[in-house]
């Protein structure tokens, strides 16, 4: 007679050739199904897993270049897998020039009455100059005339408005002549009278100034 064969008895599904999923790429797994009794391996399925993404970490700068006066610079925006490192993005962001600080410059030029000035700034930072014009200052004019060539009892002087500054003048006016100033009558050459002939004497009249004869006039006595 024949006895029935008791058929596999299952054991408890096992766990076999594992393989970790990474950030990229999947795994996978067999599910192992053993016979408790004989061993025999009864069913066997290989499971997959997914891949498990990267996962992001801080953002990092790399590759920075400083900005300078004239300049820009740049740096670079990083992100890396925090798992297996990998560099997920890298964006380039650009810094503006900084521009020059100038100081508050020096007149290097003085200006005058007619001519332009130069004032020249230095960068604080690098040191570079730049110059600037500085306006002319225009005449400063006295308020009162001076006589530049004074007049005398016959001829005219002139009179102008100077430049304290410069040797300009302005607004040149004649200064009439003073004219003469009659000093007393003098008398010269006077010859006394005689028994029988008359004398003479001249009136003479000198500027007091010039001393100039303004007039003479003989007298007979
Ligand atoms: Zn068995
Ligand atoms: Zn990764
Ligand atoms: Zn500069
Ligand atoms: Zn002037
Ligand atoms: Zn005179």
């Amino acid at each position: 007679t024949t006895i029935p064969a008791k058929g596999h008895v299952k054991g408890k599904v096992k766990i076999e050739n594992a393989t970790e999923a990474t950030c990229e790429e999947g795994g996978n797994y067999d599910e192992v199904v053993y016979c408790t009794v004989c061993n025999k391996e009864l069913s066997r399925t290989t499971v997959k897993t997914e891949a498990k993404g990267h996962v992001k970490g801080e953002v990092k700068i790399e590759n920075a270049t400083e900005s300078t006066c004239e300049k820009g610079g740049s740096y670079d925006e990083v992100i890396y897998c925090t798992v297996c490192n990998k560099e997920l993005s890298r964006t380039t962001v650009k810094t503006e020039a900084k521009g020059h600080k100038w100081n508050e410059g020096k007149i290097t030029t003085e200006p005058t009455c007619t001519e332009e000035g130069v004032k020249t700034f230095q960068c604080m930072v690098c040191g570079k100059t730049k110059t600037e014009a500085v306006a002319a200052l225009d005449h400063n004019w006295n308020e009162d005339f001076t006589v530049d060539k004074e007049s005398t009892c016959e001829e005219t002087g002139l009179k102008s408005i100077h430049c304290k500054r410069c040797d300009e003048k302005k607004d040149e006016t004649t200064i009439p002549a003073k004219g003469h100033v009659k000093g007393k009558v003098k008398i010269e050459n006077a010859t006394e009278a005689t028994c029988e002939v008359g004398g003479t004497y001249d009136e003479v009249i000198y500027c007091t100034v010039c001393n100039k004869e303004l007039s003479r006039t003989t007298v007979k006595t």
